[in-house]
């Protein structure tokens, strides 16, 4: 594979795939145009060493269907205004070899929503998987999807990923392009490469203490991870919603708390394999409680186990954040994913805001931290620290997938 910073793009044609999934208000305008920025030093090293760019992207869902809602000539003026260059735009991306052909160094081509076309995912359409003719036409589709990335590989002389929202899908765009590029002539972005150093420093550079921090609202979909970092941390804090799973389990009384009945069990061997593993499992010990599922609800401090009838925990309380701090502060190695409670509620943002806090504390202090997936980033956002933590990352599945240890199809593509 190789490497971006050592690469010399002059005079030639890079087609990079970007994540520019941009949320979209329903004018078209950006709302948040975090994903451009994050591709910027990619894209600048390229055209600054007199290349020239093929930018292609999905946007939204459109399943393999033309939607003029979700085209990406909505935002072209963005990139280009980004990138201080006009932007050519491809109507349709199977069908740019011209105005690729005739890009000259230094010039910028988008292509329209790689989703229009179903070989992107190479799922097929308009097919049940019950139906008996399925695995014909996904075999057919798999054949389509090659020859979709064959095309999309013609335009360039180079494949760079940068994508690492969509790295966990072997898209034609993310992963099978890279068949049609010599192992010289394909690389990681600077903005995968930061994603996959990250994660490396949470699975194989740990520096201990590792203290992992789970929250959100669900055991079920985060349990892929907490095995894979069972065997990695030495203090793993269960927080949010998931605390009532497991104050249910071992017998307490949780109100009307979110809780997954069909998990007690799971949460029960969990706690079991943290003690066979030696590993510090923190449940918060107490929370606070309101008499309904909403900011102005009625507020009170219970135990998690002891939770009055109609009531329902949506934070961490005092004592769980004194028990969380003292493992999160002194720690060399940080993963937080998922909210410590109903942190979109203004009065139910203290455990969250607390374990920010914590985390920012220990990040002076040397500590490696990584705060990805969803929900926690929105809330090292919404309390100012995203520049605080060591890493921010900006893949949510791809992320989580990573993290439970599982090889990303658009990094191995690229690397093998
Ligand atoms: P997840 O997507 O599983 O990471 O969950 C994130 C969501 O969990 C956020 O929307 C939080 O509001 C929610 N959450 C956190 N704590 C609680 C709680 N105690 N009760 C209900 N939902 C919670």
């Amino acid at each position: 594979m190789a490497k971006i910073e050592d690469f010399d793009f002059k005079g030639k044609k890079a087609i990079v795939r970007v994540d520019f999934n941009v949320p979209l208000d329903e004018n078209g305008n950006i709302t948040d145009d975090t994903r451009i920025r994050g591709a910027l030093p990619t894209l600048k090293k390229i055209l600054n060493d007199g290349g020239s760019l093929i930018l292609m992207s999905h946007l939204g869902k459109p399943k393999g269907k033309v939607n003029p809602k979700l085209s990406l000539s909505q935002i072209k003026d963005a990139v280009g205004k980004a990138l201080g260059k006009d932007v050519i735009f491809a109507l349709d991306c199977a069908k740019a070899g011209d105005l690729a052909k005739n890009l000259k160094p230094g010039e910028v081509l988008l292509l329209e929503n790689l989703r229009f076309y179903p070989e992107e995912e190479g799922k097929p359409v308009g097919i049940d998987k019950a139906d008996p003719a399925y695995d014909a036409a996904k075999k057919a589709m798999k054949e389509s999807q090659k020859e979709f990335a064959k095309t999309l590989a013609s335009y360039a002389d180079v494949y760079v990923n940068d994508a690492f929202g969509t790295a966990h899908r072997k898209h034609a765009s993310t992963a099978v392009i890279a068949d049609y590029f010599d192992k010289d002539h394909k690389m990681l972005g600077y903005l995968m490469e930061k994603e996959v150093k990250a994660v490396d420093n949470i699975l194989n550079n740990i520096k201990r203490p590792f203290t992992a921090i789970m929250g959100g609202s669900k055991v079920s979909t985060k349990i892929g991870i907490i095995e894979n970092l069972m065997d990695k941390v030495d203090n793993l804090i269960l927080c949010g919603g998931m605390t009532y799973t497991f104050a249910k389990a071992l017998g307490g009384k949780i109100g009307t708390s979110i809780c997954e009945e069909d998990k007690l069990d799971l949460a029960l061997d969990i706690m079991k394999k943290a003690k066979e593993k030696g590993v510090n499992l923190v449940i918060g010990s107490d929370c606070v409680i309101a008499d309904k599922f909403a900011n102005d609800a009625e507020k009170s401090v219970a135990k998690a186990t002891e939770i009055p009838d109609g009531w329902m925990g949506l934070d961490a309380g005092p004592e769980s954040i004194a028990e969380f701090t003292k493992v999160i502060t002194p720690a060399k190695t940080i993963l937080w994913n998922g909210p410590a409670g109903v942190f979109e509620f203004e009065n139910f943002t203290t455990g969250s805001r607390a374990v920010a806090e914590a985390i920012v504390e220990a990040t002076k202090n040397g500590a490696f931290s990584l705060v990805g997936g969803g929900d926690s980033v929105a809330c090292v956002n919404k309390f100012g620290f995203a520049d605080q933590v060591s890493y921010v990352s900006t893949g949510g599945g791809a992320l989580l997938e990573a993290i439970e240890g599982k090889i990303l199809p658009g990094v191995a593509a690229v690397e093998g």
